[in-house]
């Protein structure tokens, strides 16, 4: 999911790794100040695509509090999701490159390696769960949460050997659940706009389209 931006943002000067802390008023300008301290400065606006609770924090740290409220409902919408990509050496004998299973446990079951592109040397699947399965056991070790869905992907597919590799990933703002979507918000006195897929319907496609919609509403708003 990241191929995206990574070929988007080759042309402009990007700082990865950085979390910004806070943001502030130097003069006309907002200044951004990540946790080791260090200063980005200069911007005329601000865009935030970080999920909303961590969109909500950065704001109320800035004393931008009404905007941090404005979040509530959207921080309260997202659900959190276990997700695990599972390797096979042999090639699954499975109808389907991608279905959403009539089960308790799993929610999304894919064949990644059926993506265009991939060479990969047997096939990786991704599988998600089900938002009130990932509830209930958001807590547990990766180790166990893998054990359930490789079960569960075996009553499914019928394919009995185990997996040689997997990885787990327990995504806590993954897909919002249904209730506003606005495709982006921006407040013109602050010149901040706030971007993202839980704005917009959840997977990567929403992400564009909410950033495509606000960089547009924002371009042609008068500088603060
Ligand atoms: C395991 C998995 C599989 C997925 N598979 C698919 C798929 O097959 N198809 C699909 O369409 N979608 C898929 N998705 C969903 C897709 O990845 C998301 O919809 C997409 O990444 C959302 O993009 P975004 O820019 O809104 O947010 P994100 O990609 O979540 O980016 C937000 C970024 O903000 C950063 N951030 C947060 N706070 C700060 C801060 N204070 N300072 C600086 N940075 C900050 C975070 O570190 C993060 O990098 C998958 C997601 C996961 C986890």
């Amino acid at each position: 999911m990241t191929a995206i931006s990574r070929a988007l943002s080759e042309h402009i000067s990007l700082e990865s790794g950085v979390r910004i802390a806070r943001l502030s008023k130097d003069g006309t300008k907002w200044q951004l100040t990540d946790t080791d301290g260090q200063h980005y400065d200069g911007f005329d606006q601000v865009v935030i695509t970080a999920p909303p609770a961590q969109a909500q924090d950065l704001l109320r740290d800035s004393g931008l509090e009404p905007l941090a409220e404005g979040l509530a409902e959207h921080v309260g919408n997202i659900l959190p999701c276990w997700a695990v990509a599972a390797h096979f050496n042999r090639p699954v004998d499975f109808p389907f490159d991608a279905v959403r299973p009539n089960s308790d446990v799993l929610f999304w079951v894919a064949n990644n390696s059926s993506k265009p592109g991939r060479e990969d040397e047997g096939q990786w699947w991704v599988l998600h769960a089900n938002p009130e399965w990932t509830y209930q056991h958001v807590d547990d070790a990766p180790e166990s949460i893998a054990e359930a869905f490789l079960a569960e992907f075996r009553a499914l597919t019928g394919h009995e050997d185990a997996a040689d590799d997997w990885v787990p990933h327990r995504w806590l703002y993954a897909r919002s659940e249904a209730g506003d979507n606005p495709g982006y918000l921006f407040d013109p006195k602050t010149g901040i706009g706030l971007a993202g897929d839980w704005l917009a319907g959840g997977r990567v496609e929403g992400a564009w389209e909410s950033a495509s919609q606000l960089v547009q509403v924002m371009a042609d708003s008068p500088e603060q």
